[in-house]
């Protein structure tokens, strides 16, 4: 797997050092050993992989790192990733039973981790099934974890499983998305290898745009998975949008993680509050912004970003102009720009309006657009019987089988943009689906 361009800068790393650093291997049994074993395990419900988390953690108590790992990807096989950017305040962790006893939750994420980085230190490999023991030959548009999810579980069990990705690197968000202080691009793939060892096949620089592709496809494959995600950013639609020193958020993270911007300088605007738009404003600042504003419409109770995001972005060094919204950007010279914007009201129906005389001009360096991403309209009109609603695919929500029986689809392209363990656990749920479908039909 290519990594010649990830950061090998270690100003940028030093810039992008990790927010929770791992646990000792003596804190790791002693925290191991709060933990209380609950018969109903709430960890384990609250986590749409459902891995076993008093199992593992029993594990890691008794010494046994290997096992405790092998217990965490029998589960979700990107366990090293998901441990760490998991938002485990509202998953695992929100559901611990010591939050009854006023007590800190078990760090289910620290352990997680150090069972993970311990199995991909030493280059472990997964327990997998001999190939070919299952006559089932899978494609996967995309290498994002929901695709990486549906390959894996496939090898696991024996079938065959090929991985298409238009990018040079795979992972999708994982690597090009997820802040770097929570998950390195690095982390991103070395977990990455360690499916490709398994025996799942990759063809990158492969982006699968037409109805024409997708017959030759099927005639390739038994079934095709859909793990293609979600689109650009959507445009702002203001005058002065495509100006020099305007980069949308997706842009701005995959660039700094694939070390293509070192540095960010002056003044950034980033326009948007949602967890991407707090991501971009985290990043300038570590990149250098000297000021970074979050402009949203709305007001602070209004915000989607999750709360700790909310409070880990204050304490960056962002501020927030809540009730704001931009109408136009200008050039100016010596390359810094305008951005206009105008102070809005919130109506009884909820939408906004803007107030008279409110208007008020930001002199900036940068301005970074983060309102949320489109669907890939391009393959998904390519529709071959697949039922797209508001621009995502309706799939079964247990099996992810689309419309079209051969076809299944997980991750954000069907739930509009979740979280990297819900990607996870949609591949895997289609892939155990079209196991019992091929065994259906040659039964
Ligand atoms: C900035 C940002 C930060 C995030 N941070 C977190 C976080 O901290 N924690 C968390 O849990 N979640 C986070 N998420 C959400 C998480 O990354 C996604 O939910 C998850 O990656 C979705 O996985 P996926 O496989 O569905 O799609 P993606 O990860 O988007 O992968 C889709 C892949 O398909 C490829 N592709 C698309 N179309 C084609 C085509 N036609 N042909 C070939 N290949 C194609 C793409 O290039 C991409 O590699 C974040 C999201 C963003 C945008």
């Amino acid at each position: 797997m290519s990594t010649a361009t990830l950061p090998q800068d270690s100003e940028l790393l030093e810039r992008f050092s990790e927010l929770k650093p791992p646990l000792t291997p003596q804190a790791a049994v002693i925290e191991a050993n709060r933990c209380l074993n609950c018969f109903d395990a709430p960890c384990t419900l609250a986590c749409p992989t459902h891995i076993d988390v008093p199992g593992f953690i029993k594990r890691i108590a008794a010494g046994n790192l290997r096992g405790s790992a092998n217990r965490i990807l029998d589960a979700n096989i990107l366990g090293g990733s998901c441990a760490r950017a998991c938002p485990v305040e509202v998953l695992c962790e929100g559901a611990c039973v010591m939050h009854r006893y006023n007590r800190q939750p078990i760090q289910i994420a620290l352990l997680q981790r150090h069972a993970m980085d311990n199995f991909h230190a030493a280059g472990y490999d997964v327990p997998t099934a001999p190939p070919n023991t299952l006559d089932l030959n899978v494609v996967c548009i995309g290498a994002g974890p929901a695709s990486l999810a549906c390959a894996a579980e496939l090898k696991r069990r024996g079938g065959r499983a090929t991985v298409v990705e238009r990018r040079e690197m795979p992972g999708g968000l994982n690597t090009y998305g997820v802040a770097e202080y929570k998950l390195r691009a690095a982390e991103s793939l070395r977990e990455i290898e360690m499916i490709r060892r398994m025996g799942v096949e990759f063809r990158f620089g492969v982006s699968i745009e037409s109805s024409a592709e997708l017959v030759k496809l099927e005639e390739e494959f038994d079934y095709i998975f859909l793990g293609v995600g979600l689109g650009a950013m959507q445009r702002l639609n203001i005058p002065g949008e495509d100006s020099e020193g305007v980069i949308n958020a997706l842009e701005l993270i995959a660039a700094y993680k694939t070390g293509q911007i070192h540095q960010m300088s002056g003044t950034v605007v980033v326009l948007g509050a949602g967890n991407t738009a707090i991501d971009a404003a985290n990043a300038a600042r570590r990149l250098g912004a000297e000021t970074v504003y979050l402009i949203y419409r709305r007001e602070e109770r209004d915000l989607p970003a999750f709360d700790f995001e909310y409070e880990h972005c204050k304490q960056e060094g962002v501020q927030f102009l809540w009730r704001r919204q931009p109408v136009a950007i200008r050039p100016e010279q010596h390359g810094r720009l305008l951005l206009d914007t105008v102070q809005v009201q919130q109506q009884q129906d909820g939408s906004l309006v803007p107030m008279a005389d409110t208007q008020h001009t930001i002199v900036c360096d940068t301005v970074v657009p983060a309102i949320g991403q489109s669907p890939f309209t391009q393959l998904i009109q390519e529709k071959r019987r697949i039922v797209v609603k508001d621009g995502l695919i309706a799939a079964d929500p247990i099996t992810g089988q689309t419309g079209n029986p051969r076809y299944f689809a997980g991750g954000d392209c069907v739930n509009g943009g979740r979280e990297v363990v819900d990607a996870v656990a949609d591949g895997k749920r289609s892939a155990l689906a079209m196991i019992k479908a091929a065994e259906a039909i040659y039964a």
